[in-house]
This record gives C-alpha cells, structure tokens and sequence, in this order.
C-alpha cells in the first residue's frame, strides 16, 4: 500500500468554504486559438526574456520569441503560428495595473509547429538537461512563476537530495487546475514524476494531495500500486497546507528555518503541472505555450480550460458565459492570496492558475473595520505563529524597525488572520504595505550609499586630476627653465667665441 496516513499537523490555519465543486463538473476544455496572441516578456520571476523576433516577422509555433536572459529568466516561445504584429507596452495581469513589452502575434490559423524534438535526457548530465529546461520557458506553475532549471540544480550538485514533494494540495478555495490534471493526465504525471525523480537521483517521490481531492486520490492511488518509491500522502483540508514549507512539515514533520531552502534538508518540491510541462518537454520537445485555468466563480460556465499562452483573458470569460451578476470583478489566483485584476482586457501568463469572477458577497460594500479587541484570534490562526496583532499596531503606526523584529518578512500573506478577524481588520494589507515601506526605505538608502559613493570618488577623482595637473605644470616649467639655461650658456658660449674669432682676425691685421 502506497498511502501513508501519517501526517504532521502545523499550527494555525483555517478552513475555509473551498468552493471548488463549481469548476469540477466538467473537463478541461480545449480554448483553440484564441483573435491574437499577447506574450508578456517577463511572466517569470527574473529579468526580461531577451527578444529574438522582429515585427512583421512570421513564426511558428513553438519557435523562441525571446530567451532567457542569463539564469535567472525565462524563454518565451511562440504559442502558434503567426505574424508579429507589434512589441509595445501591454497592460498585463499584475496587482499594480501598468504595463509591460509584450509581443503581439496575428494567428494564421494553420497552428503550424516549428521542428521539436525530444531529449535523450537519461544520456546527458544534469548539467545539460538544465541548460535545455533554460530554453524551454518551463516555470513553477502553481503561481509562482519560478524557474524551473533553477530547481532542478539545487543540491543535486552535492548528491544531497533525498525526497521529491510533488505539491498537489491545491489548498486554495476555487482552484481546481491541477485537480482536473491529476484526474485527466493520471498517467503523464506518474511518468513525469518517475522522470524529475531520476534525474533528481532521490530515494523517493511524495504527493501530498488535500483529502478533499478523492476522484484523483483514487485515481494516483491505482496509478501507483506497482511502484516502488512513489507515495501518496493525503493531508487534512486545512488552508494554506499547499505552503512549500507548511507542506513538507505536514509530510515529513521537518521544519525548514526561514534563512534555509528545503534542498538543504534534502526535500525539492514541484507543483503538479510543473511535472507534466518538464516531462512533455524532456519526452516530447515542447516548450511552455499553454497551461490549464480555472475560470470560476460568478459565471454561467464556470470550468477548467487548456488556454495558449498570450490568449485575452476577455474572450475566455465570454467562453465561460460571461458573468451571472455584472459587477466586472475579477480575481487572478485564490480569493486568498490573489489580487484584483485591474481589467480583463489582459493575457493569459504562465502564473495565472485561477481567475475568479467575484461572486456578490466578495464585492458588496465592505464590513466596518471596528478597533482590534485583542481577541489574539488571528495569532491562533498564523501558520508562522506570528503575533498578527502586533504586527497590525507597529505597521500601523510605522514602527517599522519594531514590526520587523516581530518577524514581518516571515510573514506568507496567506490572510488567514484577516480571514478569523472579528473586527474586519484588512491585517494583510496592512503587512504588504509596511513591508513595501521598508523595501521602499531599503532602496533609498542602497540609492543615497551608491549616490555619496559616486560624490566621494568623483571628489577623489578631481583631486587626483588636481594634483596629476599640477605635477605635469612643474615638470613642464622645470623642462621650461632648463631650456632657458641651456639657450643662454649657449648664447653665452657663442659671445666668446665671437670675440675670441674678432680678436684673432685684429691679430693679424697688427
Ligand atoms: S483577530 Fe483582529 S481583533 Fe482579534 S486580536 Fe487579531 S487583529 Fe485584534
Ligand atoms: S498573513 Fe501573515 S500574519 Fe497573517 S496569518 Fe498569514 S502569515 Fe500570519
């Protein structure tokens, strides 16, 4: 039996209504091509992918439109084939609503593949299969855009891996992308995990999936049976158990400190679409052009679709039947950790796992925010075991120094305290904005040290030319005052042997 019952339960969370049943009904539906496609540059943590393609330039699918650019990046491949219509500046989806170069493609409606071809990845060293993930756009799918070649590295070097977590808990109400995968691409994940498995070397592979998710948990379950180091784990549905380092407590009772990464404990951990998206690249030569989304919430249609990359969020939402009460709020990721999309009229990233039509009751007029009665509910709820109240008084009162060394920057932003708070306390926003504060402080000061470090050198730089100016002046007048001599002595010398030559000729005139 491949199930292993034991669990760890961490302290805090709380169990909010998951509403997922909304978007399960039905499968995942192929989108297809959507009018035009709008790739974002940057849909990565990292720097702006490096364009590789001009306008007017046709490409195809799958052809790289901007690579990678150094380590901490990721490629952009073309999610059909098409003319490159424009690379301007885009409103893409992101909590601060400004926007970012994107490329523009015009689909030409044949989808035509550019040549792909698999790896021989068990052949080659990691080393390899690393600079090949670079390429391929791949980035951790459950919302945080990281890339991927960045994990496969860590500790793999030093032979110190042990575990692979394959992060299926999906914790998040609404969110049910990698349920449906689980359910629909059973197989592809299991071969996916025996892959990322072997190249990571570990002694073995661990699914941590909440017990809510019993279709797939039943369905892994039979999938398993006959393998050897492959175990499922469910954990209770507790909110935010998909938290990487929530999560590897709940399956391996290890806390990992917050200076450490869970590959110094020996644990890498990857989300349930991350796993298929390296193994369809690795097996099959595909690279990051489409992902699964929930469309959900206040919808006639809600479900999950297989979106291309680029896709406009709108003509999904009218794919879904538009919203059943207008009221043109949206949610990208969970009601949660999400943020307020500041139009539809975006692209579909590599990070948007969920969007969420907001139901009534998330939009109607807000709650009075009453004083904070010291209840201590929202310390009890932290997952991080933080003192959220006081966290809330310092950020407040932009006690800054003090909300820090009450450990601020520990802090998930999960919103469970927000969620317990009797006095409708935003404790959340309250975090985020102190936490920008400090960063914003941080900036201003990294900006006044390198702006006196300038002034220093450029005074010390001056000073230097002062005196190197002065130095040349002397030399030049010494160089000056020895000619002077030298003219005279021989102006002198002249004279007398003038005279010398005058008295010899009167000599002879004697
Ligand atoms: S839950 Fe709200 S009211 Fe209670 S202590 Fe925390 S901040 Fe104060
Ligand atoms: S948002 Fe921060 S302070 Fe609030 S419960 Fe989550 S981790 Fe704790």
């Amino acid at each position: 039996m491949k199930v292993f019952e034991k669990i760890f339960k961490f302290n805090g969370g709380i169990q909010a209504k998951t509403k997922k049943n909304i978007s399960t009904t039905s499968p995942i539906k192929q989108f297809g091509l959507p009018s035009k496609i709008i790739l974002p540059l940057r849909q990565h943590i990292g720097k702006l992918a490096k364009l590789k393609v001009s306008v007017g330039d046709h490409v195809l699918k799958g052809q790289l439109i901007a690579e990678a650019d150094g380590n901490v990046s990721a490629a952009i491949h073309a999610p059909t084939s098409g003319k490159v219509l424009s690379i301007e500046k885009q409103l893409i989806p992101h909590p601060s609503g400004l926007p970012d170069f994107c490329v523009e493609i015009e689909p030409d409606g044949k989808d035509k593949w550019v040549q792909i071809k698999p790896t021989n990845w068990k052949k080659i060293d990691l080393e390899k299969v690393n600079k090949l993930l670079l390429s391929s756009g791949i980035v951790g799918l459950g919302g945080a855009a990281f890339p991927t070649h960045l994990k496969l590295n860590h500790g793999k070097a030093e032979n110190s891996l042990k575990t692979l977590i394959i992060n299926a808990a999906e914790c998040e109400p609404y969110i049910t992308c990698d349920d449906m995968l689980m359910r629909e691409k059973t197989n592809e994940l299991i071969l996916g995990i025996k892959l990322v498995h072997e190249i990571l070397g570990v002694e073995e592979s661990v699914i941590g999936i909440e017990d809510n998710k019993t279709v797939a948990i039943n369905l892994l379950t039979k999938a398993i049976e006959n393998e050897k180091n492959i175990f499922l784990k469910i954990v209770p549905t507790i909110y935010p158990s998909g938290d990487a380092k929530r999560l590897i407590y709940l399956l391996k009772g290890i806390k990992i400190p917050k200076s450490q990464r869970s590959s110094d404990y020996g644990i890498q951990m990857f989300n349930v679409a991350t796993i298929i998206a390296i193994y369809r690249f690795l097996e099959f030569g595909e690279p990051s052009i489409s992902r699964i989304v929930t469309i959900t919430g206040n919808l006639r249609s809600p479900r999950n679709y297989e979106v291309l990359l680029g896709t406009p969020l709108k003509e999904i939402i009218d794919a879904a039947g538009g919203q059943v009460i207008k009221n043109n709020t949206f949610i990208m990721g969970g009601p949660m950790m999400g943020f307020k999309l500041p139009s539809i009229n975006v692209p579909v990233t590599k990070a948007m796992n969920c969007i969420i039509s907001s139901e009534p009751d998330m939009v109607e007029e807000k709650k009075p925010v009453l004083p904070c009665i010291r209840c201590a509910r929202c310390a009890e709820a932290c997952p991080v075991q933080l003192q959220p109240q006081e966290l809330f008084w310092f950020s407040k009162s932009k006690q800054l120094e003090k909300a820090e060394e009450y450990n601020l920057f520990d802090c998930i932003e999960c919103g469970c305290c927000s969620y317990v708070c009797p006095s409708n306390i935003p404790l959340v926003q309250y975090y985020r904005f102190a936490k920008s504060e400090i960063i914003e402080e941080r900036q201003e000061q990294e900006q006044a040290n390198i702006a006196r470090e300038r002034n220093e050198f450029r005074i010390l730089r001056l000073e230097r030319e002062k005196q190197e100016r002065a130095e040349r002046n002397a030399l030049r007048r010494e160089q000056s005052s020895n000619e002077d001599k030298t003219k005279l002595i021989e102006e002198k010398r002249k004279a007398i042997a003038d005279a010398l030559k005058r008295i010899e000729a009167g000599g002879e005139e004697q």
